[in-house]
């Protein structure tokens, strides 16, 4: 509590009171500290690619240069490297963008089997590599979402892209659209994996909030994907959750509302 106080004076009379304000300063307190929390965290999470970079640099300088095997590989580090610092602030510049209120949702008539089927189609290589199987279950009376076709692909990409991260090869991942009540249509990607403890999981929107820091990084995840995920949902009035159990699997369902909102056209 910030405490000020404020003598009152009146004239030829001295000081006859005093103005006692006491201010709640806990919500501004919790901003500063996670403004805080976030800018050590994106210094963290930037150096850590950048030393990488460093250290495989100079190892070629030293000699890595002339095995060819062995340049090869280096480079290869840090060309991952500079992917993920890319990814990155590709995915803070997205935050920032939609903490100035500045993301802009254009909704329009969009197909979502379409959608569903485009997003599994980008990760068939690696569904195949590893061996996972993607089952894609739609209602047929769904046809068309009013929908930022854009968001909600970056949104369905983090969440399948999740899904096959903490997922061992043979894995099973379904995902399912249907209908909920009237007015929503309801999202879900389900995986059989590692699962999380249930310790973290009231945390696992918040920003780069991450079970195990150091699979995310191996993984090339930024920490990122589920906090943007929330941030398009809810621009599209919408709700994002989030179940799961260890060593089971993980299910996030998302809704979106199929009425129009205020001020929205038509
Ligand atoms: P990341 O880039 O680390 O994957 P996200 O914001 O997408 O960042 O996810 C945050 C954390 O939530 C992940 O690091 C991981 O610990 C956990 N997580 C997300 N999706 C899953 C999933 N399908 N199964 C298990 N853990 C998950």
């Amino acid at each position: 509590v910030k405490v000020t106080f404020t003598p009152i004076q009146r004239r030829g009379r001295g000081v006859t009171g005093t103005i006692i304000v006491l201010q709640d300063v806990t919500e501004q307190e919790k901003l500063n500290q996670s403004r805080r929390e976030f800018v050590a965290n994106v210094s963290h999470e930037l150096r850590t690619p950048l030393t990488t970079i460093k250290s495989y640099l100079e190892a070629l300088e030293d000699g890595a240069l002339n095995e060819a095997d062995l340049a090869k590989r280096f480079v290869g580090v840090t060309r991952n490297e500079a992917d993920r610092m890319i990814r990155l602030v590709n995915d803070l510049l997205h935050l920032s963008r939609y903490d100035s209120n500045q993301m802009v949702v254009m909704k329009r008539e969009t197909e979502i089997k379409q959608m569903l089927e485009d997003v599994v189609d980008r990760f068939s290589f690696q569904l195949n590599q590893r061996n996972i199987k993607l089952m894609l279950s739609i209602d047929p009376s769904i046809y068309t979402l009013m929908i930022d076709p854009d968001k909600i692909d970056q949104v369905l990409d983090n969440l399948v892209s999740n899904a096959i991260k903490y997922t061992a090869d043979e894995g099973e991942i379904i995902i399912n659209c249907r209908r909920k009540g009237q007015d929503w249509i309801e999202i879900s990607v389900e995986d059989n994996g590692l699962g999380i403890p249930k310790k973290d999981i009231h945390r696992i929107f918040e920003r780069f909030y991450r079970v195990d820091k150091a699979r995310s990084r191996n993984m090339g995840g930024t920490g990122l994907g589920l906090s943007i995920a929330k941030e398009i949902i809810n621009a599209h009035g919408g709700e994002i959750t989030l179940e799961s159990e260890l060593h089971k699997g993980t299910k996030v369902t998302f809704i979106i509302p199929t009425f129009h909102l205020e001020g929205e056209q038509k």
